[in-house]
């Protein structure tokens, strides 16, 4: 009755091993998302610091240099048509510092219609001081008219110059809008290769969650579960067998189960079993025929109790021995248990005397029923070879009453198997009790067979 306890089985992995493979498994997720983390993170930082570096000064020279070609135009403006001579030295000067502002690399000819632009304005500049100047006076008609004439065709050229600065600024300010559009462009890719590390990273780790959910389902909730229910069957006295759990201490628990099953089903045969033949003892035989008669009373159902006691059996001991005695015991039940109707229950209450419930049975049908048990036995004894002839005496009882109880009844079966036994053995007598009745529903003679 030991319960066995060894299921090492040497290939069955333990469970500490899936706990380690989904930690192993979460780690290494969580190092590749840091280490895709840091390298998204420094690719952002790369492109950021390209945008403040490069992109960010290059749209703010561009921006400037546009303003600045802007004001070298007013400024020219101011030259050719600002009035006196003190006005155009001094725009004169602001344009030379504007046109040559060194910060902005303007591309070879570009630089050159600056320069030259520039050149201009200080060509009006001197003219304009002659023209102003009392020098002017002193001048002979033709230089005074030549003067004319080159100022003329230099305030023609200016329009000229003008124009072409105003292409070049405009030029200008479409490559700084170019640039912005590329720095755009960067904060957008930036923003959209987060998004993508991002979702995949979401992504994975769903997969990771599906993979550790799935594998904590199935190798540690669902046999945990076939374990509760084992454990709910055994403590039902129900019978059954959880499905194998792939790891060693689950299916410790499994087998651990089934054995206590194994070695219950023994404790509860031995509790409630006679251990010789086999019928119920007296304990689960009264817990059997309370709850036979509970039904009877329930449905108003009919009941008989049979005492049936093995008649001069000390005899048999004596003359053949005790082991005999043990095969006459069992041969009798065996014998009784053959004739018995399906729903009838049997117990040996002790010794050499047995208890049967009849349920379904009046007082007629139980007396014959009783009556062939006797003659069976009597007759399969003395064709026996290994038991000596016997006889039996039965006392028979019906429930008669709702209020009928289980000890009365077996005490008036017993007390008819003492008129038996009385009467000279070897017979079957309905109680006085179930015989009043059985007189009152079918008016006969007091039942007594031999
Ligand atoms: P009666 O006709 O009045 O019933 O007489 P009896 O001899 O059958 O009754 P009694 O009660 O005097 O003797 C019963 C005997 O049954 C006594 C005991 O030794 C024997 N007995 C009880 N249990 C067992 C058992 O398990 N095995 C064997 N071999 N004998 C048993
Ligand atoms: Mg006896
Ligand atoms: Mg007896």
């Amino acid at each position: 009755m030991s319960i066995n306890m060894s299921h090492s089985d040497p290939v069955r992995p333990r469970i500490k091993k899936l706990l380690l493979r989904l930690t192993i498994l979460l780690v290494v997720f969580v190092i590749s998302t840091a280490a895709v983390v840091l390298t998204m993170h420094s690719a952002s930082l790369a492109l950021t610091e390209d945008s403040q570096e490069h992109l960010l000064p290059a749209i703010h020279e561009h921006q400037r240099a546009a303003i600045n070609l802007e004001r070298l135009e007013r400024m020219g403006d101011l030259v050719l048509y600002g009035g006196n001579v003190t006005l155009i030295r001094k725009n004169a000067l602001a344009a030379q510092v504007l046109a040559f502002q060194p910060s902005f690399h303007f591309s070879p000819v570009a630089k050159e219609t600056v320069r030259a632009a520039f050149e201009l304005l200080r060509e009006v500049r001197r003219t304009r001081q002659i023209l102003l100047s009392s020098q002017f006076e002193r001048l002979s008609d033709i230089e005074q008219r030549n003067l004319l004439l080159l100022d003329k065709s230099l305030q023609v050229r200016w329009s000229e110059y003008k124009q072409e600065l105003f292409e070049l600024q405009n030029k200008i300010i479409s490559d700084a809008t170019s640039l912005q559009e590329k720095n755009m462009q960067q904060i957008t890719a930036t923003n959209n290769m987060i998004l993508v590390v991002a979702g995949t990273g979401m992504s994975l780790l769903l997969v990771v969650i599906v993979i550790i959910g799935y594998s904590l389902y199935k190798h540690l909730i669902t046999p945990v579960t076939e374990a509760s229910k084992a454990l709910l069957a055994l403590e039902q006295g129900k019978a059954f067998s959880p499905a194998p759990a792939r790891y060693q201490e689950l299916n410790n628990i499994h087998q651990a189960v089934a054995n206590l099953s194994t070695t219950l089903n023994k404790l509860h045969t031995m509790a409630t079993r006679d251990s010789l033949t086999g019928c119920a003892n007296r304990g689960y035989f009264m817990e059997l025929a309370q709850k036979a008669l509970s039904k009877v009373h329930r449905q108003n159902l009919q009941m008989a109790i049979v005492m049936l006691d093995i008649d001069h059996f000390k005899k048999v001991n004596d003359q053949y021995g005790h082991a005999v005695g043990d095969d006459t015991l069992q041969l009798t039940t065996k014998w009784i248990q053959a004739s018995l109707p399906e729903n009838a229950i049997i117990g040996r209450l002790g010794g050499e005397e047995f208890a049967l419930i009849l349920p379904e049975m009046n007082a007629q049908q139980a007396v014959n029923f009783s009556e062939s048990i006797r003659k069976k036995i009597a007759e399969n004894s003395s064709d026996s070879s290994t038991v000596p002839a016997i006889t039996v005496s039965l006392g028979v009882q019906v429930v008669r009453e709702p209020t009928d109880e289980i000890d009365t009844l077996l005490s008036q079966a017993d007390k008819a198997l003492y008129e038996a036994k009385t009467g000279g053995r070897n017979r079957v007598i309905l109680s006085k009790e179930s015989n009043a009745k059985e007189s009152e529903e079918s008016p006969q003679n007091e039942k007594t067979t031999q």
